[in-house]
């Protein structure tokens, strides 16, 4: 069985030309980007902005004069989503001037190519530009592929190598990419100007040729040659994520990573635990604890993982939160005195980024991605996954032998992949963990997207699947819906387990869900008042009382808000068996802040009225307009502002409390002014 499948038919390809018309220069253009999505389909050949293509070609200039143009991937595209626009064109001629210099600075590289770009506002040419460049093949593909990571770094890759290709492709000795990279590549494919690709020693695979079809072939081919070499016939599994049945001391790691990171004002970390049978059976090997400190398979792993894996043993894990916080202190220990090994060295000064680490494996647990939000930590886990196979599978076959550490630093602290990290400073919500319930409702989603929209990682609950699917759709990867009837016994603790399991916590719950319950107290029966009740009162507490255990496991503060209603304190014709469980509920949010407020808790609360939702509907509406002689319109904004009161507005208030940090016990109401419900 062969692990890559080559993907190309000759009708997509026949329809991209077609789509592409008849000018030369965007039909190669078509194909290169039809083949870089092949490419980038395959997370066994490339990941999350690793890899880059390119194809040479021929354009005129603003006088008509034809001249040789490179179009490379440009940095913040990634290939299986690539379009032409990510592919900026580049005038190759300057490109080949600058091979005559000895040496030549990244941030002149960089320069050089920006200043030849043919569109002065397209993105950066990749850091491997000046590789490309030097090849003459029209078409030029790069992959980390996981084979060729496990071959890159086989103490003996040369003579592998030959064993596998004889001369069909040549080796290039270890170089940081950029402009002495490209030389020595250009220097080695000259000496050998039969070959298919290039072997690049602990870093990847080249392979090119006269169309864009003979590269790709290549690529798939050579690939498949050093999987069967190694035994490797499946793709890499990724992503498996099995809720673990005691996920607490995910929630300590957590807490204890987040103490560390607010020192050096970080955003608390999202984790993203994956535990499919692959990564458990690597995690019993003997030689666990060596290879979690050997290093990257390749070099710009190294910003999104760091060198080392912090390795947490079943005995560490279940020692509890000393322990584990033992662990990490001594983890950050290796790391600052790492970089004040080599800071010194480098020519220009450098900042240390945060010390913490970005994967973890855990005996019996699971391998933990770490990032600031749930795709950075997605990215580390997914790089996470590849490298222990690729781990396995060298150190099985010769040995894994990647990268130094001072080549680790060069790379860590290279001024272009910091660059590739950004500097923009994270959303309000980045990191946080928030848990709504009734998500699907009016309100729940409004509330989910304000959340969403600033960064954080939701939890979203409702009874309805398909509105929680709809919801996942708009809000896309990075949130967890969870069909639970808020009600059951047990709904509370399988949230937070859910919640701890896919994130590694919890910071803010938004206890929503409720229904109405009508009637006149002295008519109501019993049954539907403790339904009301159930509802309206003890789900509220259930959530908050499982929120509140899990956050004091945490140890990092966090927050609790409850949908609490007007009616709470300002009782309505007819809704006493719904006023009645929502003043309750009040009640629990002035006793749990004051219980909870040592510990950092926060909790508070939102008094809506009249918004529309699955209980004020338009019959709702209706009836009680026509009841008081007022339009729909005129009773929807009977209040002192005379404006209906929309779900995106109780949404602003929950996010306000959200960002209130020195406010608990507090009930905001949101219902355009109404004396009657004023609060003391
Ligand atoms: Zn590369």
């Amino acid at each position: 069985m062969t692990m890559i499948k080559n993907h190309w038919t000759d009708a997509k390809a026949e329809a991209c030309l077609a789509a592409a018309g008849s000018d030369e220069a965007d039909r190669d253009l078509a194909l290169r980007v039809y083949t870089s999505r092949l490419i980038g389909q395959d997370p066994d050949l490339v990941m999350h902005g690793g890899g880059n293509t390119s194809v040479k070609t021929r354009r005129p200039d603003l006088f008509g004069e034809m001249g040789d143009v490179l179009h490379i991937k440009g940095s913040g595209w990634d290939l299986d989503t690539l379009e032409a626009p990510g592919l900026p064109g580049v005038w190759l001629a300057p490109l080949h001037r600058l091979r005559d210099l000895d040496s030549l600075s990244d941030e002149d590289m960089v320069n050089a190519q920006r200043r030849n770009l043919l569109d002065s506002s397209a993105p950066n040419p990749s850091v491997e530009t000046l590789l490309h460049a030097y090849l003459p093949h029209k078409f030029v593909d790069h992959t980390h592929a996981t084979p060729f990571l496990v071959l890159a770094n086989q103490p003996d890759a040369d003579s592998v190598c030959e064993e596998i290709f004889g001369d069909r492709l040549a080796i290039v000795d270890y170089i940081m990419p950029g402009f002495q990279l490209a030389k020595a590549a250009a220097e080695v494919y000259e000496a050998n100007p039969h070959v298919e690709g290039l072997l690049l020693r602990n870093h990847g695979h080249f392979a090119f040729g006269d169309t864009a079809k003979e590269s790709y072939d290549r690529i798939i081919n050579h690939t498949n040659l050093v999987a069967r070499h190694f035994g490797m016939d499946t793709a890499t599994p990724l992503a498996i994520r099995r809720t673990p049945s005691h996920p607490d001391r995910l929630a300590i790691l957590r807490g204890v990573l987040g103490d560390v990171q607010s020192t050096v004002d970080y955003p608390m970390p999202i984790l993203d635990l994956r535990n499919g049978p692959d990564v458990m059976s690597f995690l019993q090997r003997p030689d666990i604890a060596d290879l979690a400190t050997r290093g990257v398979a390749s070099p710009d792993h190294v910003i999104r993982t760091k060198s080392e894996v912090l390795w947490l043993s079943q005995q560490v894990w279940n020692g509890g939160r000393a322990d584990i916080q033992k662990a990490v202190a001594d983890y950050i220990e290796r790391y600052r005195a790492y970089f004040d090994r080599h800071a010194p060295l480098a020519a220009a000064a450098k900042t240390m980024v945060t010390p913490t680490p970005n994967l973890a494996w855990v005996e019996n647990i699971g391998l933990i991605g770490i990032g600031g939000d749930a795709a950075t930590a997605a990215i580390a886990a997914d790089l996470g996954e590849q490298n222990i196979r690729v781990r396995r599978v060298g150190e099985d076959h010769g040995g894994f032998m990647p990268i130094g550490e001072a080549d680790n630093f060069a790379m860590e602290y290279w001024s272009l992949e910091q660059a590739k990290l950004g500097k923009k400073t994270a959303p309000a919500f980045a990191g946080r963990v928030v848990m709504v319930t009734g998500a699907a409702g009016e309100i729940g989603a409004a509330v989910s997207r304000g959340f969403a929209a600033g960064g954080a990682s939701l939890v979203m609950i409702d009874v309805d699947q398909e509105g929680l699917d709809m919801l996942a759709d708009e809000l896309g990867p990075g949130h967890l819906g969870l069909c639970l009837d808020v009600m059951e016994a047990d709904a509370a603790s399988a949230a937070m387990r859910a919640a701890t399991g896919r994130f590694g916590g919890l910071d803010y719950l938004v206890s929503n869900a409720g229904f109405a319950v009508m009637g006149e107290m002295h008519e109501v029966s019993n049954e539907a008042l403790r339904r009301s009740f159930e509802m309206n009162f003890f789900a509220h507490r259930n959530f908050g009382a499982a929120a509140a255990k899990l956050m004091l496991q945490q140890d990092r503060g966090g927050q609790i808000l409850f949908n609490v209603s007007k009616i709470a304190v300002n009782p309505g014709q007819n809704f006493g068996p719904y006023g009645l469980p929502k003043a309750t509920t009040m009640y629990l949010l002035r006793q749990m802040a004051l219980e909870l407020g040592p510990s950092g808790i926060r909790v508070n609360g939102v008094n809506a009225d009249r918004v529309r939702s699955g209980i004020v509907d338009e019959d709702f509406i209706r009836s009680r307009a026509s009841s008081r002689g007022v339009t729909a319109k005129q009773y929807m904004s009977g209040n002192l502002i005379r404006r209906e009161v929309e779900a995106r507005h109780v949404a602003e208030a929950f996010i306000t409390l959200a960002r209130s940090e020195r406010t608990s016990a507090h009930v905001m109401p949101v219902d355009g002014g109404n004396i009657e419900a004023a609060l003391r």
